[in-house]
């Protein structure tokens, strides 16, 4: 207790002394205390005799709070400004990794998970640039003989006629989900370069998928054969507006009400009637212009377009709007035409 009173004493003391200084220069407190404390001044000075007045002690106590209140401000304000600048700094990185994720490399997004299934169709994620995401189909994306293409820069030279060995045959018609296909009994045959390929199948696109010279075609007929050693080659007619087509109505009046249903009918149809009356082609070696675009493929395009009519076109478009592949890149393949 003597402690303390001495302590007080002594402080008491020095407070005293420093306020009895004559003043030398500006006061040494903190601004913020300033207009708080002076008006309490006047007051201690009339009362400096000892022993020391209540209202000068509570003046003293006064002041000390005031200046501890002025110090938790002054703490406060700066721990404040801290929060602020470190806030700022966060966002600031944040700002500065989402650019750096913005600019990384396209190697980074997620491998896109292959293709499952063996649905494929013309648009969308089933679309043709998507089929080689299958592993099976895979060369539809890496192959580099694929169908069809454009048809351009031939070399024009004496191409051998295809002789065309078509009769009247029992068919049946199919509407498989991606097309009208006609599947003919055995016995139509082509022959050239000495090899012999029997007519498969055949069936249509809209628009054409070959071009000639940078033109497309309302339709194409695809005419598919394959020879003793699995080898296929396909006839391609492309189909232009004018009169109707005679085989082609035969085909539509035969069409199957359901998809994936099959109408066989007891009438024979003469693939021949399709034919144009010219028989000049372009060939190159290509690929199956559908999943799973095996290469290989012997391409015999007609130069000369057959008609079938509007009404005839209106209707497989009801059907089939858009069943064409795009065009393929040529890869330097050569492509002859008759010249
Ligand atoms: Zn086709």
């Amino acid at each position: 207790m003597r402690n303390l009173i001495a302590l007080f004493a002594c402080s008491l003391v020095m407070s005293l002394a420093s306020a009895n200084d004559p003043v030398p220069a500006p006061a040494p407190a903190p601004k913020a205390v300033a207009p708080s404390i002076k008006p309490a001044l006047p007051s201690i000075k009339p009362a400096i005799a000892p022993p020391l007045s209540a209202a000068a002690q509570a003046a003293k106590e006064a002041e000390a709070e005031a200046e501890l209140s002025a110090k938790i401000a002054t703490r406060l304000a700066a721990m404040r400004a801290n929060q602020v600048a470190r806030a700022a700094a966060a966002a600031k990185a944040r700002k500065v990794a989402e650019q750096r994720r913005k600019e990384a490399p396209v190697a980074a997004a997620p491998v896109v998970p292959a293709y499952q299934g063996n649905h494929w169709s013309y648009e969308g994620d089933t679309g043709p640039a998507n089929w080689g995401r299958n592993p099976a189909w895979s060369q539809c994306a890496t192959g580099t003989r694929q169908s069809p293409i454009d048809l351009r820069d031939g070399m024009k030279v004496d191409l051998e006629q295809i002789v065309f060995d078509y009769k009247p045959s029992a068919f049946n018609v199919t509407d498989n989900g991606h097309t009208i296909q006609v599947n003919v009994s055995a016995g139509n045959y082509i022959s050239l370069q000495n090899r012999t390929f029997e007519l498969v199948q055949f069936h249509f696109h809209r628009p054409s998928e070959e071009r000639i010279n940078g033109r497309g075609f309302e339709m194409v007929v695809h005419m598919v054969h394959r020879d003793a050693d699995g080898k296929l080659a396909v006839v391609a007619v492309l189909l232009e507006r004018g009169k109707a087509q005679s085989m082609i109505q035969t085909v539509w009046n035969n069409i199957p009400l359901e998809k994936n249903d099959t109408v066989a009918p007891s009438i024979v149809l003469d693939p021949a009637e399709v034919l144009p009356v010219r028989r000049d082609y372009f060939t190159y070696m290509g690929s199956l212009t559908t999943p799973p675009c095996s290469e290989g493929v012997l391409w015999l395009v007609m130069k000369e377009p057959v008609q079938a009519s509007p009404a005839q076109m209106a209707l497989f478009a009801r059907l089939y709007p858009l069943n064409a592949r795009p065009i393929q890149a040529n890869s330097g393949r050569i492509v002859k035409e008759s010249n």
